[in-house]
């Protein structure tokens, strides 16, 4: 009874996989926030470096993985993909259950596989510095380790209110040599103008933004890099569903349904993207994303252009939204808590090729316990969500009593989230259900795109 399929570095993709050449149609243009005209690369290489504005639009299906990343990859990846024989247990399920485990990655979650291209590209370029945000710091630890083997200096803006509360991601990010800011700050303009109407502002990743993408703009030796959404951030994640669909095979199966939890749509589509490449050549398998019901774009959202940020300054593009003004409740997954959704995953929701659903926050940590107590492994808090998603169709199966392959992605651990296991046990969270009405408000200060 095999437990782990385990693959070794040979078998570290070679190219990611571009999922745009088997999109149902053409992608819908991204929009100037200043302008509300198509963005040309000119207005965008002074955030990015050419290499991942050319990945942005690739026809291309396959494009390769350059020797310096898969040198850095090899520091973890392949990561295994597991097949959960206890949790079936416990489930008493007919369901074949797995999941591909990236908290073996520095970092502990998937964002280090696009941290890492994203320095070495900008170091190609010649970039000194990156600026970016972080939330609860997952996205910046896995910056500030990605920046420091390509030897780039990393300025993080962490939203004020993490930085107090959750110290240790801001300890590892001062490890691997980042310089670490709490949002809103007075190194900005948007920063200064935030603290001028509130000097106790705990701060927003929508202003975190605002004060990394102003910082690398008005610095000609520094550029911005972003942790999920964009299409280069989901190409680079790709190389979890090859690596899972070389290990299913190892396993002798093929999944019926493959589940990712859904925050910006990165690593989902790492995950799932592979798998679609196979739907789209006609092969039968379902492809499901799960987001938490505090925060639903996919399943409450519209899909329409709206800002990327708060203050408005990021690019413009047509996603699943619950307006760039709608403030998610302060949940323990702090990583899914984003108001758009990536355009490539919207465009394959709406087109009704991929599922989604949304799940509440105590349903997912009671997932996560029972997973703990069956696998060991601690999942973190936004990973919860995949969990449940893979329980509710373990149970499924046995109600209908057949034999359904599951494959989900456990996107990180939670060893640095245990407060909110803390809270959970203590009975301090609650679930949210986000009210229509106001997501209905906020959706009435969409931009007025023509095109
Ligand atoms: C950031 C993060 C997520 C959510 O981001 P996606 O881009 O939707 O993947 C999920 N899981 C973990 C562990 C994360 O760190």
């Amino acid at each position: 009874m095999e437990t782990r399929f385990l693959l070794g570095e040979k078998q570290i993709p070679t190219h990611w996989y571009n999922v745009i050449p088997d999109m149902p149609g053409p992608l819908a243009p991204v929009i100037h926030p200043g302008t509300l005209k198509p963005v040309t690369p000119a207005d965008m290489l002074p955030l990015f470096p050419g290499a991942l504005l050319e990945q942005e639009m690739s026809p291309e299906r396959w494009i390769r993985i350059p020797d310096e990343v898969r040198d850095v990859y090899r520091l973890w990846r392949p990561t295994p993909l597991h097949r959960a024989h206890r949790l079936e247990a416990a489930l008493k399920t007919p369901a074949h259950i797995y999941y591909k485990y990236e908290g073996v990655s520095p970092a502990g979650s998937h964002k280090p596989n696009t941290a890492v291209p994203q320095a070495f590209y900008n170091q190609q370029a010649g970039t000194k510095r990156i600026a970016t945000e972080t939330g609860a710091g997952q996205w910046g630890s896995s910056m500030a380790m990605a920046c420091s083997m390509f030897g780039l200096a990393c300025t993080v803006y962490m939203v004020r209110v993490s930085y107090q509360q959750k110290p240790y991601r801001k300890s590892m990010m001062h490890l691997w040599g980042a310089e670490v800011i709490p949002s809103p700050s007075d190194r900005t303009r948007s920063g200064r103008k935030i603290l001028e109407q509130d000097p106790r502002s705990p701060g927003s990743l929508g202003i975190a933004i605002s004060e990394a993408v102003e910082d690398a703009a008005t610095h000609d030796d520094a550029k911005y890099a972003l942790g999920s959404v964009l299409n280069h951030v989901l190409l680079h994640q790709t190389v979890i569903g090859q690596e899972a669909k070389e290990q299913m095979k190892l396993a002798g199966e093929y999944p019926d349904v493959v589940i990712g939890c859904h925050g910006g749509g990165s690593n989902f589509s790492g995950l799932a993207f592979p798998f679609l490449a196979d739907k789209a050549a006609g092969k039968e398998v379902r492809i499901l994303a799960i987001e938490p019901s505090s925060c639903p774009s996919l399943t409450k959202g519209i899909y329409a252009f709206d800002f990327g940020d708060t203050a408005e300054v990021a690019p413009i593009a047509k996603m699943y939204t619950l307006g760039h003004d709608f403030i998610p409740p302060g949940i323990h997954a702090g990583g899914l808590r984003y108001h758009g959704a990536a355009p490539l995953v919207s465009q394959l929701v709406h087109a009704g090729i991929i599922e989604a659903r949304a799940a509440p926050q105590l349903a997912c940590f009671e997932a996560a316990v029972q997973f703990s107590r069956a696998e060991g492994i601690i999942p973190a808090p936004e990973s919860s969500h995949a969990i449940r998603g893979a329980v509710d169709e373990a149970l499924r199966a046995k109600e209908e009593g057949k034999e359904r392959v599951i494959l989900f992605n456990l996107s990180g651990h939670g060893h640095v989230d245990m407060t909110a296991y803390d809270d959970y046990f203590a009975g301090r969270l609650e679930d949210f259900e986000y009210p229509s009405e106001k997501v209905a408000e906020s959706l009435r200060r969409l931009p007025k795109v023509a095109v």
